[in-house]
């Protein structure tokens, strides 16, 4: 079994426990791999090793055009290892592995962005309203970042993260999800090939309470960024308020994907399979809702239900399996404890509705691709985030109502709207209380679109223009040209 060590200072280090812990492939449920299981004290050597380099003149002193050559340099080193990477990810995490190799290829593409945007950070000179002073602002780093990351995509949220975080001149400690760290500890050697100077990116592993909690109260952490679940990212915020830390939270979402009667059903039928079963719906942005104009609902039904039951299930590594493994244990009872929920609840399961026993599944945590119909928007299955191939159907009769149902949940984070009319388009995303709307597609993202939350799905926005400023402060200058101090006991 492959043994991996931590990233802190530069160096190859072991845990202060002297502990590792295994990682599941969800395929086979079998261990195969060892990950350190860090402490507090491991937490206090990276954060050590990030402040000292943050104020390192090797890093603090790099011009900010060098500084977006090692992210473009990282970029290339990326690219080139991008099939060992995506498949590590695939056995760790159980992700398709046409998924992973997809996200892996496009991942360089941030560290590119970011990396020509790390010399466009630039101040404003203010003529401001009082004679004999010149006052100009600086966009300054914030120090050391905590970036805390979740399973489902480990290296392309972390590059959301890490790329901007750099690019404006911070440091980062980075604690990647118990259940799919291998990737990110692979991932660590590719920093000092790419020249970055030591401690300027730190990786940690181990549990969330054990290395997360104490990574975010540290003294000398100056930012977190955190992406998760709602319920962690509420303890997160929680802990970083007490050190008045700045935080950007990327949370759940129960996005829903609406359908108009007018829309090209081919194509619709297409973006909400690619909603919710790609991926397993283990997405943030899944469309786990879909929301069926009530004069095409059984016809869509039917249609949906026939292309869902050719999803190929298997081993998440061949290229031509469609749905791979839900990838932990305790996610895979959660989506098993939903498909009950849902049932109990009296909608009605047209597919699925279980762990799938296919011999292509092998011994991994399989759930089949699962539809509910006769679904109502006060039921737990249209309100809670499941994480897993679960659909529930809804049928409305007007705009307002499609507006007032996909609204009717805590979460904000994606919706998608399926329809010919641009005036309904328009309408449509003006009124969705969501951070992303896709119209006449889904599940699209990229380096140079924001991304993030509305309502409980979190806040702060990570990717385009936008992000830089999640990992900037700004300073004020004022600068005397007078040359006198007027009368010094009144404000100037
Ligand atoms: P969790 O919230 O369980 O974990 C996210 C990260 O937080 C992990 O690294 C976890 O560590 C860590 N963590 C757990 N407890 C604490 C704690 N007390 N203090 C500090 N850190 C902690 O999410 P999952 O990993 O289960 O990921 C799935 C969730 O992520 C879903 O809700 C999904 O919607 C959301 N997500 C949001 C995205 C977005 O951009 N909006 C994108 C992708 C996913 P450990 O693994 O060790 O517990």
């Amino acid at each position: 079994m492959q043994k991996h060590r931590m990233l802190i200072g530069g160096q190859r280090v072991e845990p202060a426990s002297g502990e590792w812990f295994e990682s599941i492939n969800p395929y086979t449920a079998q261990a195969w791999a060892l990950v350190p299981r860090g402490g507090p004290k491991d937490v206090d050597r990276a954060v050590a090793a990030a402040r000292s380099a943050f104020s390192s003149d090797r890093w603090r002193k790099l011009t900010a055009t060098t500084r977006g050559d090692l992210l473009r340099r990282l970029a290339d080193l990326i690219a080139a290892d991008a099939t060992k990477l995506a498949e590590i990810e695939t056995t760790d995490n159980g992700k398709l592995i046409t998924e992973m190799r997809g996200q892996l290829n496009y991942i360089p593409q941030w560290f590119r962005y970011f990396g020509g945007l790390a010399d466009k950070i630039e101040g404003r000179v203010i003529p401001i309203d009082k004679p004999g002073v010149f006052n100009f602002t600086r966009e300054e780093p914030l120090g050391v970042v905590a970036a805390i990351t979740p399973w489902n995509s480990p290296l392309l949220l972390a590059s959301w993260k890490l790329a901007p975080a750099l690019a404006a001149g911070n440091t980062v400690v980075w604690k990647p999800s118990e259940f799919s760290s291998v990737s990110a500890l692979v991932f660590g050697d590719l920093f000092e090939r790419a020249g970055f100077p030591p401690g300027v990116v730190n990786i940690i592993t181990g549990y969330g309470n054990q290395v997360g909690e104490p990574l975010i109260t540290h003294r000398d952490v100056a930012k977190i960024a955190f992406t998760g679940g709602d319920r962690t990212g509420e303890h997160v915020y929680q802990l970083a308020a007490r050190g008045i830390k700045p935080i950007t939270l990327e949370l759940g979402g129960k996005s829903a994907n609406i359908v108009f009667d007018d829309a090209n059903l081919d194509d619709a039928v297409k973006g909400v399979v690619s909603g919710i079963f790609a991926a397993t719906g283990q997405t943030c942005i899944a469309g786990s809702r879909a929301l069926i104009h009530r004069s095409i609902h059984d016809e869509f039904v039917e249609r949906l239900l026939a292309l869902a039951k050719t999803a190929r299930m298997g081993n998440p590594l061949d290229a031509d399996t469609q749905v791979g493994p839900v990838t932990t244990e305790p996610q895979y009872r959660k989506v098993l404890d939903y498909i009950r929920i849902a049932k109990e609840e009296g909608a009605v399961c047209r597919l699925g509705g279980g762990p799938a026993q296919r011999a292509e599944c092998g011994s991994g945590w399989f759930v089949e691709p699962t539809i509910f119909t006769g679904v109502e928007s006060g039921m737990r299955i249209a309100q809670e985030e499941v994480f897993g191939p679960v659909l529930a159907i809804i049928p409305f009769d007007t705009e307002e109502q499609a507006i007032e149902i996909a609204n009717g949940t805590a979460y904000g984070l994606a919706a998608g709207v399926w329809t010919r009319s641009i005036r309904r388009a328009l309408v449509m995303s003006e009124y969705l209380e969501a951070g992303t709307v896709w119209v006449n597609t889904y599940r699209a993202v990229s380096y140079m679109s924001p991304f993030g939350g509305y309502k409980r799905s979190g806040f702060g926005r990570e990717s385009g223009m936008e992000a830089i400023r999640e990992y900037l402060q700004t300073k004020s200058v004022w600068i005397d040209t007078l040359g006198n101090v007027p009368n010094p006991f009144v404000m100037r």
